[in-house]
Order: C-alpha cells, then structure tokens, then sequence
C-alpha cells in the first residue's frame, strides 16, 4: 500500500464512553443525550425497498414551515457531524483555515484534520465568554468560523449582537452549532435563524434531533442558510444519506413538538436542581443554557478523582477533559433521568469530604 496521505495517517478514531464501557448496568451522564426516551419509530413506515427521498422534502417542508423560511434554506443530514464535515469540505479552500473558539465541540478540529486544512483556535475568556477581539485575530485567511450556543462543553450563549458584528466584519461563513438551541429557546435566548431568516448571507445555523429530542439514535440533523449555501451543500452530500426509517421518525417527532418542548422544560428544571445541589456541596457550578453543566469539584478534591470514585464505586460516567486547557479540573454533568439525577447527588455527596 502507497503512504498514506499525511492529514489522514494522523487521524485518531472518535472514543466515546460507550465505546469503554460495554455492558450493562451504566449510568451515562457524559454525553449530552436525553434521557427521556419518549421518540419512537412510528407504527406506519413507508417500504424499505426503495431508496429514501434524496433531499427528506417532507421533512424540510415541516421545519422550513416552523421557522417561516423556505424549502430552500433547508438541508437534512446524517447527524448534524455530517453537515459539520461537509461545510468544511465544500467552503474551506485549500491552503486556507477553518476557526472556533476553544474549547469548544471536538468535531470542528477532525473535521478540519480530514479535509486537510489548518484549524485555528481563539481562547475563551476566563467566564467561557467568547472573546470577539481574539477570534477576529485568527480570522485571517479563514474560510469559515464554528460558534457553538449553547456551547458544548461550556454551556455559555454567543450573544446575538457579538454574531452580527463578527459576520458583518467576516467574509467566510460563520456556522453556529445551535446543537442545544431547544434548550435555550426555552429559555428566551434568540437563535440565529432569525439572522437567516433577515437575509444574513453567510450565517448557517445547525440543529440537531440528538438532544432536546430525544432521537439521538436516528441519526438526523439539519441546517437553516441562504439557498445558495444550502445548494452547495446538496451537490456535496451522498446520495440518500438520511434514511427512510429516519426521515418517517424525524417527521412524526417534528410533528410533536409540543412533547419535545415539555421534555426540554422538564430537563431545564432538572439541571437547576441538579446544580444547585452540587453547590451545596461545596462544588462550584457554571450552569449553562443546555442540558448539562460544568462542575468544579471542591479544593482538594480533583476532577479526576471525583470521575473515577464515581465510576467505581457507582457505575455513573461523567465526562472530563483531561487534555484540554483550563478544563482538566472540570466535570461535564449531563442531566439523566430521576431517578440517576438522585443517584449522582447522593453518590457525590458520599465521595465529598
Ligand atoms: N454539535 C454539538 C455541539 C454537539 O455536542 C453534538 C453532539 N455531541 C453534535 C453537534 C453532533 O450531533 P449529531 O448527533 O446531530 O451529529
């Protein structure tokens, strides 16, 4: 076999918890996922002998509806990770450069790394906030730009205005990753699909159906932008890269709303009381607008430490960042159900001196 090409032969496969621990008896709070297992596939499916609708237009007619845009402006996907490696691949050129806070969701790098083109990050400020003035510095010779809000692992919102002001001064495409912006709509915060919605021509805006609705499994996720990125984009992806099972089940979800909604409440209200327990225990908490939030274990007590009691002794998995700067003290908390959401608090008020 000939060498491989050098942005391949450094690619490391994605871990995640599920991949470590095989077995039964797992509490999993480290991945963002709902808990609440409410979506189902529907009773009536159409037949799998046929291929899918190439472009799911059942699907987009049902969203585009919903947010007062067109067909158009409107992409299914594979998971929102399969938008996030197609943005990069259609609108970053060769030799040019792909930007995102740090730290932020750690697909936005292999994405990069598989197309080949250079990653450049911008720190955070100490409070998560992003830092206008350091991203703007590392917009040189960038094509495109990721904002994740809610931001995974942080939690913290982009403000509105700081969006406006980077796309008005930046010619490449700013994505944002509004992965949990149904938790942040429930909670007043505006989503940037107002901005595509106004017209903004390089704003592209990710939703997922992975977390407030419960559908992780299906695989499926969308992006709202002007038609002629949305255009781009189709002429990149695979033929019927969503399913029809996906499409039937993304369709009957869509349709209930109102369920994805009362879920989202009951999760926000969850993680309130999930935080404030944690700070009575003496752990400092950044709460966020999704459905997770960031813990710092109290002094003398390590993020690792804390991780692994947690494991051993109570099968639950939270997610640490060992590796990324300014975070390797930090716990990234998911909400679960009832039922392990007391778990946690009394297991962590048993490892906590
Ligand atoms: N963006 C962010 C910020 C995420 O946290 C995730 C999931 N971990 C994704 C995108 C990918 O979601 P999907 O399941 O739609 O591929």
């Amino acid at each position: 076999m000939n060498p491989l090409p050098l942005n391949v032969a450094s690619l490391q496969a994605y871990q995640s918890a599920r991949s470590l621990r095989k077995g039964e008896g797992w509490i999993f709070m480290d991945a963002n996922e709902s808990p609440l297992a409410y979506a189902a596939v529907p009773a009536a499916l159409p037949p799998l002998n046929r291929y899918p609708d190439p472009t799911a237009d059942a699907l987009r007619d049902a969203v585009a509806e919903y947010y007062g845009v067109r067909r158009g402006n409107l992409m299914m996907a594979n998971g929102s990770d399969e938008l996030i490696d197609l943005l990069v691949r259609c609108f970053v050129r060769s030799g040019r450069k792909t930007a995102a806070p740090t730290p932020s969701y750690g697909m936005y790098r292999i994405a990069a790394d598989s197309a080949g083109v250079d990653f450049v990050v911008a720190r955070l400020r100490a409070d998560f906030s992003v830092d206008e003035n350091a991203l703007r510095a590392v917009l040189d010779n960038a094509d495109l730009l990721f904002l994740c809000s809610p931001n995974n692992p942080t939690g913290t919102v982009v403000p509105r205005e700081s969006i406006e002001r980077l796309s008005a001064a930046f010619s490449g495409l700013i994505v944002v990753d509004e992965a949990y912006g149904e938790f942040a709509d429930a909670e007043g915060v505006p989503s940037s699909i107002e901005l595509v919605r106004r017209g903004a021509e390089n704003v592209v805006v990710l939703r997922t159906f992975s977390k407030a609705f419960a559908a992780a499994g299906i695989r499926l996720g969308y992006c709202v932008a002007d038609e002629r990125i949305i255009d781009i984009l189709l002429r990149m992806k695979p033929p019927y890269n969503v399913n029809v099972l996906t499409q039937a089940t993304g369709l009957d979800l869509w349709r209930r709303r109102d369920a994805m909604e009362r879920n989202v409440c009951e999760l926000i209200a969850a993680r309130k009381v999930l935080a404030g327990g944690c700070e009575r225990l003496g752990c400092s908490v950044f709460p966020g607008r999704a459905n997770f939030f960031l813990l710092r274990p109290p002094k003398g007590v390590s993020a690792q430490t804390l991780h692994e009691s947690l494991v051993e002794n109570y099968r639950i998995v939270v997610r640490r960042f060992p590796n990324v700067p300014k975070m390797e003290d930090l716990l990234r908390v998911s909400v679960g159900t009832p039922e392990h959401n007391e778990l946690f608090l009394s297991s962590i008020t048993k490892l906590l001196p």
